[in-house]
């Protein structure tokens, strides 16, 4: 069995689209340096802390996640908890791409609406 530890993350940036990026799950400095938003830390070695920076209610969300867990699953959504939307998902990268694009297409429209 080969063991997978690629993940893709994605963020809600400032224009309420989602930037999508591939990580291996160990390399979190690189994953902190690509979100400017995103603090990674390994609580032990199979528990991750995830914190984002929320542009929307200027708070720092945290999650925590086991690491075995967060390569398994095909989708893992992060929630503002003030306004009750997602602002990270995790997982699988064609899983979360449709999710967003879905998403993404809409911001996008409802902008060339106004
Ligand atoms: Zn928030």
């Amino acid at each position: 069995m080969i063991f997978q530890t690629n993940i893709s993350i994605a963020v809600k940036n400032l224009e309420e689209k989602y930037d999508i990026k591939n990580f291996s799950i160990f390399d979190v400095n690189k994953i902190n340096k690509s979100f400017t938003s995103l603090k990674i830390n390994f609580i032990n070695n199979k528990t991750l802390l995830i914190g984002v920076k929320c542009e929307f209610c200027g708070n720092v969300h945290y999650y925590k996640y086991n690491i075995n867990h967060l390569i398994k699953k095909d989708i893992i959504i992060g929630g503002c908890e003030v306004l009750g939307f997602p602002i990270l998902y995790i997982g699988n990268y064609n899983t979360i791409k449709n999710r967003i694009s879905r998403h993404n297409e809409i911001v996008e429209k409802t902008y060339a609406l106004i």
